[in-house]
């Protein structure tokens, strides 16, 4: 293959999958090649593993009331045997699970849990039950978060013997942080001048806590190579910055996977018609496959890329069938940008092979694609009720 990492991302935070329906999922990707399979586990409308200690994360954090005013509760909880389960179906098909904890925001659901663990404590905040994001931050000055995240680490370290753990790091905004009379504090101390620096400190001491357990840290790239540390891998995500993402990460001597959401996306609609919400834009199949993870720079300024992943966010996305409509065809343009160099590929012919593999995807999985498009959840998710 021209890369190594060749990934899927589901997210089970925002939608529950059982476990054999990710068992599905992993019999087409081993069918493609894919050799990542990057569980989502952790986000402001739920919290999916277990942890030793920490009994709220399944009382409170893993249930939600409603999604999109349905009025239907929704909540899932794997358990570990469940989880080694799914490593070692895996394992058997060539394909590493990659958990990630997002941290420290999109954490509406633990701080439902446990608000101790946040700047501002409130107590009656609710598991997310709608799209977006929140603005609280775990506070890096309380000794109970680090206790609680060496508690997850090693719970991760027992389920997931690949030692690497996506951390987030997205999206986090740092104004409460900048509030906080505890991190005020810490920061005067410290002689930091501003929060990000406070950010970089915050993932300095995480990633020496993961390398207690023999565990390496994976982050969503946010544009500012200077809160990471050499050697860590970034995913480069944010639309049209896939290009400065490169050359910033490789000046940061940093590892880059290609994500980046224009052709990487695939909760992105991809035909006319599908829901866009409001604001995704179509991605059509032709455009995923346009995808060269290196943007046509040669060698000695692409070395650092590691591979290309596509990640599902599931938001909108309900269930298996709804997961594997937004996500083929379009994966298998993302598996083969992973697997073969450009002087191999031609939209033409990867058009002429598709019409075979559409009829294998539906006739494996009994999949009734007419079904699932007519069902696809209108905004805001009418038509569940
Ligand atoms: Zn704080």
């Amino acid at each position: 293959p021209r890369y190594p990492w060749r990934g899927l991302m589901v997210d089970p935070a925002r939608h529950f999958i059982p476990v054999k329906d990710l068992e599905k999922f992993v019999n087409l990707m081993a069918y493609y090649k894919f050799n990542k399979l990057h569980l989502h586990l952790t986000d402001n409308q739920g919290w999916r593993l277990p942890v030793p200690g920490y009994p709220k994360l399944k009382s409170v954090a893993s249930r939600r009331a409603e999604s999109f005013g349905d009025g239907i509760p929704h909540e899932g909880m794997y358990t570990k045997q469940e989880l080694k389960g799914l490593v070692e179906y895996c394992a058997k098909r060539g394909i590493e699970v990659i958990p990630e904890i997002d941290m420290p925001g999109h954490n509406q659901a633990l701080h439902a849990a446990y608000p101790e663990f946040f700047c501002f404590p409130k107590p009656d905040i609710n598991v997310r039950t709608t799209a977006g994001n929140s603005r609280e931050l775990v506070c890096p000055q309380k000794p109970e978060v680090w206790e609680f995240y060496a508690a997850v680490f090693k719970e991760l370290k027992d389920i997931f013997p690949s030692g690497t753990v996506h951390l987030g790091g997205d999206e986090a905004p740092t104004e409460l942080w900048g509030k906080c009379p505890l991190c005020r504090e810490a920061r005067t101390k410290a002689g930091m001048k501003d929060e990000q620096e406070q950010m970089r400190a915050f993932f300095a001491k995480t990633t020496a806590l993961l390398a207690k357990n023999g565990q390496k840290p994976q982050f969503w790239y946010e544009g500012n190579a200077g809160i990471y540390h050499p050697g860590e891998t970034v995913y480069a995500w944010r639309q049209n910055q896939a290009c400065q993402s490169i050359e910033k990460a490789r000046k940061a001597k940093l590892d880059l996977i290609m994500a980046s959401n224009e052709y990487c996306y695939l909760d992105f609609p991809q035909i006319q018609g599908q829901h866009n919400w409001g604001w995704m834009k179509t991605t059509t199949l032709q455009k995923c496959y346009e995808l060269d993870p290196a943007f046509g720079k040669p060698e000695n300024e692409a070395g650092h890329i590691r591979g290309v992943h596509a990640p599902i966010w599931a938001e909108r996305l309900p269930d298996l069938d709804h997961l594997l409509y937004r996500a083929y065809p379009r994966a298998c343009a993302i598996a083969e940008a992973g697997w073969s160099p450009m002087n191999a590929r031609s939209w033409e012919n990867f058009r002429r092979k598709l019409a075979d593999h559409r009829q294998f995807i539906l006739k494996r999985f009994n999949y009734d694609m007419e079904r699932t498009r007519e069902n696809e959840p209108a905004f805001p998710w009418k038509n569940k009720k």
